[in-house]
């Protein structure tokens, strides 16, 4: 076992695309190898890939913006790493995001990597899984990763949050600024992309997020304000914008030490997570039957308050 282990992880990081493969199942199935593998990758030395999330609704054009910017990277030599993960899609496996055809350009280019996760019911879910399917991709030798993410809800958000920058895309449209206020999305974006910028709307749509941003939550001193980018993926137009802001993003990150507190804060959440889902399945283990229904029992005729049987739980496990 543990030399397959290390075979894998050795064949991942001489750019083996089955073995990468490989070992994203593995974190997607959370395979009881895991530990083994994040241990072998850790071993194998420390690879900081940059890290950038990219989400937004379904069909603001998050798969052809990935598409330009891997063209972009490319040009610079860069090895680019893209995982498309659906958190509203834990079944089919990302429906939402099933259009890879967009990327199909990039197909037989070995130097680029692109992957749908799935979350396949595991404990933590995809929120849980995509971290550690980041750290496949930086351990394995990628110099930018994308995670690009349906953005409809909060589990993304909190997905969006892992990567040193996070770029939240958004089409013209009525309101489009309050819909992303709404969904939380301006607190977690260091970059704002207004996409479809060929449509009417998209200057208003500038302006409203720029103004947002101006009179939105006091921002302290020294802290990054969004940038709002305009573009047409479709076009490549605005690609170049997008990827200057990013690199000026990561310089202030690296000047002001925010990035590496970014990442300590990502491990902290990223050990958290896998605590948590430690936990779950150690209680759950126990209490799949009779103890949680002699406790449930005693809750439904109050002999014992559910905060106390939830610590009886615990502390019994
Ligand atoms: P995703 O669901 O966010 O990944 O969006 P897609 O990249 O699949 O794009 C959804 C649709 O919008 C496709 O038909 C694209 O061709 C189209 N689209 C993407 N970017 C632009 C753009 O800049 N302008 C226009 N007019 N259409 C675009």
């Amino acid at each position: 076992m543990t030399s397959d282990v290390e075979g894998l992880v050795k064949a991942a990081g001489s750019h083996d695309a089955r073995a990468l493969g490989k070992l994203l199942s593995m974190v997607e199935d959370n395979d009881p190898a895991l530990p083994a593998v994040m241990s072998a990758l850790r071993g194998a030395g420390v690879h900081a890939s940059y890290v950038i999330g990219l989400t937004g609704a379904p069909g603001v054009g998050k798969s052809t913006t990935t598409s330009a910017l891997i063209s972009l990277w490319r040009e610079r030599e860069q090895r680019v790493g893209v995982l498309a993960v659906d958190p509203t899609s834990p079944f089919t496996g990302g429906a939402l995001l099933g259009d890879r055809v967009r990327m199909q350009m990039h197909a037989t280019d070995t130097d680029v990597f692109i992957r749908s996760m799935a979350s396949r019911g595991q404990l933590g879910g995809i929120a849980a899984s995509t971290p550690q399917a980041v750290r496949v991709l930086e351990a394995t030798g990628f110099d930018v990763v994308l995670v690009e993410t349906v953005g409809v809800g909060q589990a993304e958000v909190e997905i969006a949050a892992t990567a040193d920058t996070t770029v939240v895309l958004l089409a013209p449209g009525m309101g489009d600024g309050i819909q992303a206020a709404k969904a939380g999305l301006l607190e977690v974006a260091d970059l704002l992309v207004v996409n479809k910028a060929d449509r009417d709307g998209a200057d208003a749509a500038v302006r409203e997020l720029q103004n947002m941003i101006a009179t939105g939550a006091d921002r302290e001193p020294g802290q990054w304000r969004p940038v709002v980018v305009r573009a047409t993926a479709t076009a490549a137009g605005g690609i170049d914008e997008l990827v200057e802001a990013i690199d000026k993003h990561r310089a202030w990150l690296a000047s002001t030490g925010a990035g590496e507190r970014r990442r300590v804060d990502r491990a902290a959440h990223e050990i958290r997570s896998i605590a948590l889902a430690l936990l779950s399945a150690r209680i759950g283990l126990r209490a799949d039957d009779a103890r949680l229904g002699e406790l449930a029992a005693a809750v439904v005729v109050g002999t014992i308050d559910a905060y106390a049987a939830a610590g009886v739980l615990v502390n019994e496990s």
